[in-house]
C-alpha cells in the first residue's frame, strides 16, 4: 500500500488546495498556524506552509453568527438583536481572497476533490468549538433540483460526507428546497430572507433535544442557514449548530 502511495505522490504530487503548490514533504522552517486544532505535521499535508499563515482565518468571531471580531470587540455589530434559529456557527475563514477563490473552484468548476482538504481543515476547526461534543447528526443544506441538475454535485453534501467520516457521525440528506429560491442576487438583506420562508421541507422527525449540525459551504446574510435550522427545529431537533468554509 505505502509503495503505491509512494509512487502515486510521485506521479501525483499532492498540492495545496489554496495555492497549487506541491507541497514539499520537508517543508523548512516555521509553521504560522490557521486557528485550528490537529498536529502540525498533518496540517502540512494538506495546505503549505504560505497559505497556513497568510490566508484570511477567522481568529476570534462571534459565538452566535461567527463574524470576525476585531481587535479588543467583543460584541458581534453583525448579528447583535437579530437573533438566527440556530444557536452557534463555526467558520474556518473570511469569504475573500483565495478562500474566496477555492469555494469557486468547489462549486462552480467541478472541483470535487476538493472537498477532502476543505473538510478536513473544516473538521480540525470543528474540534476546538466546545458545543462539537454533543453533536448527533450531520445535515447539509440542500440545492434545489433544477441546480442539482445543473451541477451535478451538492458541495455541501460532499463536505458534509469528509466531516461526518471524520466525526463518525450519521450525515442525513433530509433537507429538501421545495421553494426555487435560486435568484438571491440583487436583493437586499430582508428580501433575501423573505424570498426563503418555508423555502425547506424536512423528510425525517429528529429524536427530541437532539443535536444537529447543519453544514454549507458559505454563511453570508445568514438567511438560508436560519430557514433550513428554522425547519430542522420544526423537525424536533433541539438545538441547531453550523458549520461554514467561509464567512
Ligand atoms: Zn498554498
Ligand atoms: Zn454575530
Amino acid at each position: 500500500m505505502s509503495v503505491v502511495k509512494s509512487l502515486l505522490d510521485l506521479l501525483y504530487p499532492p498540492r495545496c488546495p489554496f495555492c497549487s503548490r506541491i507541497l514539499a514533504a520537508d517543508d523548512p522552517g516555521e509553521t504560522r498556524f490557521p486557528p485550528v486544532g490537529g498536529d502540525a505535521a498533518g496540517l502540512q499535508r494538506i495546505l503549505c506552509r504560505r497559505c497556513a499563515g497568510e490566508l484570511p482565518w477567522i481568529e476570534r468571531s462571534c459565538p452566535h453568527c461567527a463574524f470576525p471580531l476585531e481587535g479588543k470587540e467583543n460584541k458581534c455589530h453583525r448579528c447583535s438583536g437579530r437573533a438566527f434559529s440556530f444557536k452557534e456557527c463555526c467558520a474556518l475563514g473570511r469569504y475573500s481572497g483565495e478562500i474566496r477563490e477555492v469555494l469557486h473552484r468547489f462549486k462552480y468548476r467541478g472541483r470535487k476533490s476538493l472537498a477532502e482538504p476543505l473538510g478536513k481543515l473544516l473538521y480540525r476547526k470543528l474540534s476546538l468549538a466546545p458545543w462539537i461534543s454533543s453533536v448527533e447528526f450531520l445535515v447539509p443544506v440542500p440545492l434545489s433540483r433544477q441546480r442539482l441538475l445543473q451541477r451535478g454535485y451538492n458541495q455541501a453534501f460532499l463536505l458534509a460526507g469528509v466531516l461526518g467520516r471524520e466525526l463518525s457521525l450519521p450525515v442525513l440528506e433530509v433537507l429538501e428546497r421545495v421553494k426555487e429560491t435560486e435568484s438571491q442576487t440583487g436583493l437586499n438583506r430582508s428580501q433575501r430572507a423573505e424570498n426563503l420562508v418555508d423555502a425547506f421541507k424536512c423528510r425525517q422527525e429528529f429524536p427530541e433535544r437532539s443535536h444537529v449540525l447543519l453544514v454549507d459551504d458559505v454563511l453570508t446574510s445568514g438567511a438560508t442557514a436560519h430557514e433550513a435550522s428554522r425547519t430542522l427545529q420544526e423537525s424536533g431537533a433541539g438545538r441547531v449548530s453550523v458549520a461554514v468554509l467561509a464567512r
